[in-house]
């Protein structure tokens, strides 16, 4: 009977992608699904990874060498080690991360669905974000977070190989779980921005000391101490504890105190969420003014510029997003024929095509290309490169409000994907943009809606706030600058400031020893002159017209930052 079933479900399933209502980043592949599709299927600890780069394509992979300890599917003895490439990783102070991609950390267990790469050769994880099913705490969860249970029942088939144990764990003896003692402010939240949840109850202790706040940073259920005390704690008396809201789900509120473990009855709903962690591991990339011109250039692909209904989709989230979150990102007025290229400081937008498919059930997803530049002791992580990707597979439906059936909603998916570039993370709760899972019927509750929520907003504007206050200057890098007028998605009718950075030239260069400026407006401005290190070497202040002095500097390259009227243009020259 089970059979049947299964071959009934694999039937459906094959069809879904085109009939079901999916208008987000990732079509749910049932498990059922996924284990029919793998060709192995482990149960292993992910103890060795090693970053590469394949020159095919310039992007950075990792291999991930797993340690088996039982096995479902495709084995008959277990290895010492399998390996299974996933997409990302971080080589020489960059690094590339996808979102809707699985990205295993060092230490990570559980099951793995693999396919074998007909492309490179080796292991993938089936479905990608979809390959894993974590194992925390003795129990297992889904990509999505859903219990799945403490044995694998839910696997539907026996081992092949029997469970070893790679490293076993002290059996932890039974916790007893007081609810209801405790309460918490505020009920709703925005994650990883620094607001501060207060919890107050009884019995937990004079002061911290073993103590904490156990939440759900990663979606899979409630924090272990370890990960429980890296969270910013405030305050901690019996009555009452104050804590910084970190990254991550919505929970119920656990703490661990003098007089045992008590939990809410409440759930702390968290409606944003700041976090590109669970993408990348290191935490904060910073937007900056990477075209000079305030911030980033956005250019479509030919094939979405010359789909009116597609470029006008475009056109609307991109001004959506400048005018609600402040983010300075500009439309090119010419198209592109180039995909994907990582390594080019081009953001694009463009569907996908046949070979560089995205894993099974992903709809779209958002590419980043980071880097890193060291000053002193400082090490400042910023966002190089993006790319929004749709996959091509899918029906786009591009007009605004309520989704045709069988179509899926191009701006809905534009508007999750830019939101993952203000590095807004996903949430569990049903009805955010920021839900990775919609193809269900909770959907009809934002199917309608064009704009982010406000919680949404808010949370991408911090992001937008931190990437225009940086003091971090060095490697050419400057804050974002405010769009002059949001409305202008192609900064065409510019500003002001926009103008300057556009009109500004520096010359001769390459240079002797000096240097002028052609295309300033009268008034002063300000310069520093970086070396190609990010060293800051001269600053100083010209009228306008004036010339800046190279005298008694080597031969090489540098970086001129001009600074006119509260904008601020960069400029590499070169000195013969
Ligand atoms: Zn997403």
């Amino acid at each position: 009977m089970k059979k049947i079933t299964q071959l009934f479900m694999g039937l459906i399933l094959v069809l879904a992608p085109l009939s079901a209502q999916d208008f987000c980043s990732l079509v749910h592949i049932p498990l059922e699904q996924r284990m029919a599709h793998a060709d192995v299927v482990i149960s292993a600890k992910l103890m060795r990874q090693e970053c590469f780069r394949d020159l095919r394509d310039n992007r950075i992979y990792t291999r991930n060498f797993l340690v088996p300890q039982a096995a479902w599917k495709g084995l008959s003895s277990l290895p010492a080690a399998f390996e299974m490439i996933t997409e990302g990783g971080m080589l020489d102070g960059e690094g590339m991360s996808y979102t809707n991609t699985l990205m295993p950390q060092l230490g990570d267990e559980g099951i793995w669905l693999l396919y074998k790469d007909a492309n490179r050769g080796g292991f993938l994880p089936y479905a990608s974000l979809q390959g894993m099913l974590r194992k925390q705490e003795d129990a297992y969860y889904d990509y999505n977070g859903k219990h799945l249970g403490k044995a694998v029942d839910f696997m539907d088939m026996p081992a092949v190989l029997p469970e070893k144990q790679v490293s076993p764990k002290p059996s932890s003896s039974a916790q007893t779980i007081t609810a209801g003692a405790i309460n918490f402010s505020p009920k709703t939240a925005i994650a990883g921005i620094g607001q501060v949840l207060a919890v107050t109850g009884s019995g937990f202790g004079a002061t911290q000391g073993s103590g904490y706040v156990a939440l759900n940073p990663n979606g899979m259920g409630f924090s272990d101490p370890i990960v429980s005390a890296t969270f910013r704690y405030i305050s901690w008396s019996d009555t009452k504890i104050e804590v910084e809201i970190p990254s991550g789900f919505s929970t119920k509120i656990r703490v661990v105190g003098s007089s045992g473990v008590q939990e809410s009855t409440d759930t702390l709903r968290i409606l944003a969420n700041v976090s590109m962690r669970q993408y990348n591991p290191a935490d904060f990339f910073y937007l900056n003014n990477q075209n000079t011109a305030g911030g980033y250039y956005w250019t479509m692909h030919h094939d979405i510029r010359n789909n009116s209904a597609a470029k006008q989709a475009t056109e609307d989230v991109f001004r959506h997003f400048r005018c609600r979150t402040g983010v300075h990102y500009t439309l090119q007025n010419s198209g592109t024929s180039a995909r994907f290229n990582l390594g080019d400081n081009v953001q694009s937008v463009a569907f996908d095509t046949a070979g560089s498919e995205m894993a099974a059930g992903i709809v779209a997803r958002y590419e980043q290309l980071w880097s890193s530049c060291i000053l002193g002791s400082v090490t400042f992580y910023y966002v190089r490169s993006q790319e929004l990707r749709f996959s091509s597979k899918f029906d786009y439906y591009y007009g605004t409000g309520a989704v045709p059936a069988g179509k899926t909603k191009f701006r809905y998916v534009m508007m999750h994907e830019l939101g993952h570039s203000l590095q807004l993370g996903h949430v569990n709760e049903e009805g955010q943009t920021m839900h990775p899972v919609v193809d269900n019927l909770p959907a009809i509750k934002w199917n309608k809606r064009d704009t982010l929520t406000k919680e949404e907003i808010q949370a991408g504007s911090y992001l937008v706030q931190q990437s225009r206050n940086f003091s971090f200057r060095a490697c050419g890098l400057l804050p974002m600058l405010e769009p002059a007028n949001c409305n202008d998605v192609y900064g065409s009718a510019s500003s002001l400031a926009d103008r300057v950075h556009v009109n500004l030239e520096v010359y001769p260069n390459p240079a002797g020893d000096e240097l002028s400026i052609r295309g300033l407006t009268a008034g002063v401005f300000s310069y520093c002159l970086f070396s190609s290190e990010g060293k800051l070497l001269r600053r100083g202040t010209a009228d306008s017209g004036n010339n800046v002095s190279l005298q008694g500097l080597p031969s090489g390259c540098y970086f001129l930052s001009l600074n006119m009227g509260g904008s601020q243009s960069m400029h590499k020259v070169l000195k013969q």
